[in-house]
């Protein structure tokens, strides 16, 4: 990950420590010495994570972020605000003026790269999603419900894991005020709760009494269910070992105790919002690689899917000497139903032909929509005389019912059907879809609504 960090600071000794370590972490840097530099710098080129200092002469750190935040272009950009550990109330006024996250003086490496990462890895989801919003408004799509559900920051479901009374009553009345939170004392109920449930965010403690915090969080990386979900632990001062064994092992972030409650609700922020970006973009990504292969109007496969998976199977019928047939079917005089009941007569003719060929095929049998109104089956381990039956079920189960178009409305429809089967060890998809597609023009010859055999 090659994130732009910019770190604003007046004093150069401070720009330059921070430099070297970011620039050891492999982030490209970028400085800037006083507040309106940074702005100028953020305007005008890509910056990934801001680390702002707050005291800075002229204008300081709480009046930058504040005009970063107000700007539509740099909103999106993190910011980091680099406070003194003496001053507390910096947190409030952070928060207030719009900050991400907080780094205190004299800054500790660890934290450094942890929240560079994990605001740069954000920065780059929220990139994606502002692109995909882009996209939907230009195909019209305004009002994406499930971008927008994904962007807003509702309150999250985040399951807590202490069993320090005390500890964990304080962390409730924080979280609670802005999120759902549930407490576990032990981390094998957590475990059940989180595979039932869906959490978006999960707090260890690492001071267990009977149990360690650190398992749990590798059982929940490693279960299919709560791979993807975020975890921030509790970590005592001084226990740097554990810490980094935790981050060693995918957790996402971290918080030292006693904690402080402007830096829990930062971090379960950027963490919620993650969450809910990768969710989003994760279905998208099943969703169009559904599309990509779905015919949209009847469901069925489409020709595209269809080509690669007779390909597969030619190859493997022909591997295993196991039979092969393909049967295609085109609707009779469709056009003639098009034009007595319109388009979506004829779609509604379409999606019912779907149904029945699907109803009629076997669960390893693939139905596929090759165009128009021409459908194909490709039958595994099916020989010429079985599919010949499937054949004719097909052509019976279309011709004797009739088609209910609208509800006041039926239609008597028709179709011929051709059947090939996989013959020598030469055959490919093409010489198979070829010789199905001449037998169907046979049927078509001889009076439709019947099946014809490829007789090679
Ligand atoms: P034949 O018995 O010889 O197959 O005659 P046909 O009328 O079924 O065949 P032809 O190829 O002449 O016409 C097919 C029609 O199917 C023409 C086309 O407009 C229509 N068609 C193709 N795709 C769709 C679609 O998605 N929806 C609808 N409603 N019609 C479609
Ligand atoms: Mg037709
Ligand atoms: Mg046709």
């Amino acid at each position: 990950m090659t994130a732009r960090v910019l770190v604003v600071d007046d004093i150069p000794a401070n720009v330059k420590l921070l430099e070297a370590r970011l620039t050891a972490e492999y982030f490209e840097v970028v400085t800037a010495s006083n507040g309106p530099a940074a702005l100028e710098i953020c305007a005008s080129q890509r910056i990934d994570v801001v680390l702002l200092d707050v005291m800075m002469p002229g204008m300081d750190g709480f009046e930058v972020c504040r005009r970063l935040k107000s700007e539509a272009e740099t909103q999106h950009v993190p910011v980091i605000m680099v406070t003194a550990l003496d001053q507390p109330s910096d947190k409030v006024q952070g928060l207030e003026n719009g900050a991400d996250d907080f780094l205190t003086k004299p800054v500790d490496d660890i934290a450094l790269i942890t929240r560079v990462k994990n605001l740069a890895r954000l920065k780059m989801l929220s990139d994606e999603m502002l692109m995909r919003a882009s996209t939907s408004r230009q195909l019209g799509l305004t009002d994406n419900a499930a971008l927008q559900k994904a962007t807003s920051v509702r309150s999250g479901r985040i399951l807590l894991v202490d069993d320090h009374p005390r500890s964990a009553s304080r962390l409730v009345d924080v979280i609670s005020k802005s999120h759902d939170i549930f407490v576990e004392r032990d981390p094998n109920a957590a475990l059940i709760k989180l595979a039932e449930h869906n959490f978006d965010l999960l707090i260890v403690s690492l001071s267990l009494t009977h149990a360690d915090g650190l398992r749990l969080c590798s059982q929940v990386r490693s279960l299919d269910r709560t791979r993807h979900l975020p975890i921030v632990i509790l970590v005592e001062p001084g226990d740097e070992a554990r810490l980094l064994r935790g981050m060693d092992m995918g957790v996402n972030d971290y918080l030292i105790r006693p904690i402080d409650r402007h830096e829990l609700l930062a971090r379960i922020k950027t963490q919620i919002k993650r969450k809910r970006f990768t969710d989003y973009l994760r279905n998208r990504l099943e969703e169009s690689v559904e599309q990509a292969i779905t015919d949209s109007l009847t469901g069925l496969h489409n020709r595209r899917y269809m080509e690669s998976h007779l390909r597969t199977l030619v190859d493997e019928s022909i591997r295993t000497g196991r039979p092969l047939s393909i049967l295609v079917t085109d609707i009779d005089h469709f056009k003639n139903v098009n034009d007595t009941h319109g388009h979506d007569g004829g779609d509604v003719v379409l999606k019912e032909f779907a149904t029945r060929l699907k109803r009629n095929t076997r669960g390893i049998d693939l139905a596929c929509r090759m165009g128009g109104e021409e459908f194909l089956i490709i039958m595994p381990e099916t020989d010429l005389a079985r599919a010949y039956q499937v054949a004719e079920r097909t052509r019976a189960m279309v011709a004797s019912e009739p088609f209910q178009v609208r509800p006041d409305l039926q239609i008597r429809v028709t179709a011929s059907v051709g059947l090939a089967t996989l013959e020598s060890p030469d055959d490919t998809p093409e010489t198979i879809f070829k010789r199905a597609d001449s037998a169907l023009y046979a049927a078509k010859r001889r009076g439709r609504n019947r099946v014809s055999a490829d007789a090679a």
